[in-house]
């Protein structure tokens, strides 16, 4: 019997790593369309933003690509739960899900060869499974180089000190980064006793115990990380495995207007009423929260600030241990924004409830500019829409992120916070203004180079292109089928 080739995809549960494991299939399937492509799919208990309808919409639009769901796995969101981090409850998930990824790799096995096996960073568990099976198996790296360059340097920070980065004074100096205060590390690493901080360590140990690792993001955009890394600054002490950077992959419009779990094309209507270039878009990723105090900061400086704005509002977290990883309620917006704010901006403003389409509205020509969480399938669906940003980041990797678009790229202007990390209404007005008033000096010098890294993104997705280059090459030892398993410990 003749057997396909196939390429599994194994993205970790929330909405920035699937979107982003479902373009790489499509992007396998455009100009290799000889793979067939599954995607495992797993049942989490947390929060993940709306992943069923965007998994329906995907089945619909493109029914070549396969999901595979795995069998449920129970995992309490009780008080026993010490870490405050969901990536905890993520690296427990995944490790459990171990032989359920045991079993599905052997059941495809029998019909098909798996020419590689793609798996989102969070899985590392499943690295020595796909080992033992002798499938090849790739990382996918959700965030960008810089990101990567500080996950292969981990290792190496962790043994130059005893001390967690929250306790850390000094600068870190991570090869391909701006120079970095420790308290910006991603954020579930800084104590080194949440398991949490194992978890990335253990992560970032396996990670040159891969085939490769395939990256979300593009040369022009990111030449520092990339060359450090290249230079092997990253990993001192062993071989760099093989990096490919095949993007930027953004969602596209069709399946993003599904994931919102509703008819939100009220928004994309109130758009096209709206002058060119002239909104602020405010969203904050698929987990973005903020306290009632901050909503109440963020509307003064909008109303404040004069401009047009579109704004994704929702509940601030909850007090209940057992409900932190779960989704928010719906928020009550009169209750959440000051008295008479939402009839004072009407003509100006939209507020929607907790989730917008945020690619179509990225792309649509009334918005000019954005205020980001700054993370990287938001960032990278900026770049291609040439939309400068403001960066205001919250959970996870996004304070490595803003220094990186800042500093280095030179695409976003820095939301600064207070002591106590509340940013001010009077910043929110500050940087709305410079982000979207036309005479402002750092606002066009940030629109003119979006505009060109916009250009470049599609350069480096054309034929010939850098991203095309590098999905070439890794089809290429796909199909040589090279398979060198890396011993344990590097
Ligand atoms: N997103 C969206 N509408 C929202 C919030 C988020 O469509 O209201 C999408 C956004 O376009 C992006 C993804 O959800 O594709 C969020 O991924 P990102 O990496 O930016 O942040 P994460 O949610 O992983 O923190």
């Amino acid at each position: 019997m003749e057997k396909f080739d196939t390429i599994v995809l194994y993205p970790s549960p929330g909405m920035g790593h699937l979107i982003s494991m479902v373009e790489l299939g499509k992007l396998i399937l455009t100009h290799h369309p000889s793979f067939s492509i599954i995607i495992f799919i797993t049942n989490a208990p947390y929060n993940t933003g709306s992943t069923a309808a965007y998994i329906n919409r995907v089945s619909e639009t493109t029914p070549s690509i396969l999901f595979h769901h795995l069998p449920t796995i129970s995992l309490p969101l009780d008080s026993t739960i010490e870490s405050p981090h969901l990536e905890t409850l993520v690296f427990k998930l995944l490790h459990l899900n171990n032989p359920n990824i045991h079993q599905a790799l052997q059941t495809i096995s029998q019909s098909s060869t798996i020419r590689s096996f793609i798996i989102d960073f969070f899985c590392y568990p499943s690295l020595d499974v796909a080992h033992n099976l002798n499938i090849p198996t790739y990382y996918f790296f959700t965030s960008g180089a810089a990101v990567l360059s500080v996950f292969f340097y981990l290792p190496t920070l962790h043994k130059t000190t005893t001390k967690s980065f929250k306790d850390l004074e000094a600068n870190l100096e991570i090869p391909g980064l701006p120079t970095i205060p420790p308290s910006d590390m991603i954020k579930p690493t800084l104590d080194r006793t949440d398991e949490a901080y194992t978890g990335f360590l253990e992560t970032t140990i396996s990670l040159p115990r891969s085939q490769g690792i395939i990256v979300n993001s593009f040369e022009s955009l990111e030449p520092r990380p990339i060359k450090a890394i290249s230079d092997g600054l990253c990993v001192p002490d062993a071989p760099t495995p093989p990096v490919y950077y095949i993007g930027p992959l953004i969602a596209s419009t069709n399946d993003g207007r599904m994931s919102t779990g509703g008819d939100k094309s009220e928004c994309l209507k109130w758009l096209d009423s709206q002058p060119s270039r002239s909104v602020v878009f405010l969203c904050f990723g698929s987990l973005g929260l903020f306290s009632a105090t901050q909503l109440k900061e963020i509307a003064v400086g909008l109303e404040k600030s004069c401009q047009r704005f579109l704004w994704v509002v929702r509940s601030p977290p909850t007090e209940d241990k057992t409900k932190r990883f779960l989704a928010p309620p719906e928020p009550n917006l009169v209750v959440l924004l000051p008295d008479g704010f939402l009839d004072r901006t009407r003509d100006r403003g939209l507020v929607v409830k907790s989730w917008a389409p945020q690619v179509a509205v990225l792309s649509h020509k009334s918005v000019g500019g954005f205020v980001t969480h700054c993370g990287w399938n938001s960032v990278l669906e900026a770049v291609c829409a040439g939309v400068p940003m403001v960066a205001w980041p919250l959970y996870a990797e996004q304070r490595l992120n803003k220094p990186v678009l800042v500093e280095d790229m030179k695409l976003a202007l820095p939301m600064e916070e207070s002591e106590g990390g509340l940013v001010s209404a009077v910043e929110v007005e500050k940087r709305v203004s410079e982000l979207m008033d036309d005479s402002d000096e750092a606002g066009r010098a940030i629109r003119e180079r979006v505009m060109v890294m916009s250009e470049a993104a599609k350069v480096a997705m054309s034929e010939g292109g850098s991203s095309r280059r590098a999905l070439d090459e890794l089809v290429e030892s796909w199909k040589l089928g090279n398979l060198t398993v890396h011993p344990v410990g590097l």
